[in-house]
């Protein structure tokens, strides 16, 4: 199936590219991005150009930070073509509701995706919490921004989401593995004073479960979150790809790849069978924190 690209930057270069060069289900047909260029693919800029000249392309995926995201999503559902979106799947959740209601009247498919969900870990730590009671969680997510977002100050204007951009990962995980929904009951972010978007924030969620989100961490990075149940502990870290019970090493791998090929795999599925999949919980999350979130003022931030 013919596919195309837009927002060809940082993850379209990085994982996008090469999890559709290497699938068996898609070809790389075309890219819109004003900059970007993948070598051997036809380029365009815009995406009303690419829908009106390549009716043959009956899906787009979209690469671009979250804020210029919207109309760009809506133009391909209103052309009748597939869409799938890179996380976050919006800048607000009222927006990604109308894409949802968009894809249905259309009858196309609709793939909001969770890339952190389909870490090597997470299927088998959901399985092991299933049927358990937890008596607490612990998220620790904590990277530096300077190393894995380097000059993207998209990320710290109104709708770049700040330290949520990594942190809504660890809580599309959450929300994937634990045996019932999850609710915010409170947080603290860490604004700097001359930026939009939190560069830290801790969050309290129903169930005892906390987590510890920070842009600002220098040296070794963490992806981590433990669990006590009535049946021992649970952690996962690297991400959600390393598995550990009771302090031993349980299953995983200690690397990322695989995450953006089981992206395009469930795509192709959803394609071929006519369904759609948005589940917009961990953004409900992040909602929640900036509508319940006391607001602290922290030293600048340049990248
Ligand atoms: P990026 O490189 O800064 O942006 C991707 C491309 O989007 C840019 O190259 C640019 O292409 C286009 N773009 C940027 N700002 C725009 C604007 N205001 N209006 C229109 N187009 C704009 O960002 P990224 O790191 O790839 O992240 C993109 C999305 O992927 C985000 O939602 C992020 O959360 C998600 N993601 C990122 C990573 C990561 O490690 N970076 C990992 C997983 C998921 P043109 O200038 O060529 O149009």
């Amino acid at each position: 199936m013919k596919i195309a690209l837009a927002g060809i930057g940082k993850i379209a270069l990085d994982q996008h590219v090469p999890a559709i060069a290497a699938s068996p289900d898609w070809e790389l047909a075309a890219t819109i991005s004003r900059h970007g260029r993948v070598d051997g693919v036809e380029a365009f800029t815009g995406i009303t150009d690419m829908l009106a000249a390549r009716p043959d392309i009956a899906t787009v995926s979209l690469c671009l930070p979250p804020v210029p995201r919207f109309e760009v999503a809506q133009a391909v559902l209103q052309a009748g073509r597939n869409l799938m979106l890179e996380k976050p799947p919006g800048a607000t959740l009222a927006e990604v509701h109308i894409l949802q209601d968009m894809a249905h009247a259309k009858g196309v498919s609709l793939y909001a995706t969770w890339h952190s969900r389909m870490a090597h870990a997470v299927a088998a730590a959901r399985a092991w919490l299933a049927g358990k009671t937890i008596h607490e969680g612990r998220i620790i997510w904590r990277e530096d921004v300077r190393k894995w977002h380097p000059g993207q100050d998209w990320i710290f204007e109104a709708g770049g989401m700040g330290v949520f951009d990594p942190g809504i990962n660890a809580l599309s995980i959450l929300t994937e593995i634990l045996p019932q929904p999850v609710h915010l009951t409170g947080a603290d972010l860490d604004f700097p004073d001359n930026r939009q978007a939190p560069i830290a924030a801790r969050l309290s969620l129903s169930g005892n479960i906390t987590a510890d989100l920070d842009f600002r961490q220098e040296g070794p990075q963490t992806w981590d979150m433990e669990f006590q149940t009535d049946a021992g502990r649970l952690a996962l870290r690297m991400g959600g790809n390393l598995l550990e019970v009771d302090g031993e090493p349980s299953g995983g791998a200690d690397s990322i790849m695989g995450e953006y090929p089981a992206l395009y795999a469930r795509m192709a599925e959803l394609v071929q069978q006519g369904q759609s999949e948005c589940d917009l919980s961990p953004m409900v999350l992040v909602s929640d924190a900036f509508t319940l979130g006391r607001r602290m003022t922290v030293e600048p931030f340049e990248f």
